[in-house]
């Protein structure tokens, strides 16, 4: 395969990385936020929680706001791994999809995006 561009995916792999760690300190604590284990910050939860009914314990619907935005925390760091695969096997930067070049302006804002805007778009109706 030909490159067509030059992108510094050392630079973005270093930012990726990052945004990997992030992600992953993220939905540790969302973890342990949700199954009450939480030693070292059990004090600042309960504090949290204690106007919302005097118990450090979540409710069902906070329990099912906390997935939601855990799930969400998941698929990016899906979407971040992905783009640490492609980079090792040199397909970071094209579309999954149609296999165009994803605009670098795309890839600075989004360093995880593994579509185009346009199938992205399409895929997501
Ligand atoms: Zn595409």
């Amino acid at each position: 395969m030909v490159r067509k561009r030059k992108l510094d995916t050392r630079k973005l792999k270093q930012e990726l990385l990052e945004e990997k760690e992030r992600l992953e300190e993220h939905i540790r604590r969302l973890d342990d936020r949700t199954s009450g284990r939480d030693p070292l910050n059990r004090d600042v939860a309960a504090r949290d929680f204690d106007e919302l009914g005097g118990d450090a314990a979540l409710d069902t619907a906070e329990r099912g706001q906390v997935a939601a935005i855990e799930e969400n925390f998941r698929d990016i760091l899906a979407a971040v791994n992905t783009a640490l695969e492609k980079i090792e096997n040199g397909s970071y930067g094209t579309c999954d999809r149609c296999g165009k070049d994803i605009p670098k302006s795309r890839l600075e804002f989004l360093p995880y995006a593994t579509q185009c805007a346009k199938c992205r778009k399409e895929l997501s109706g």
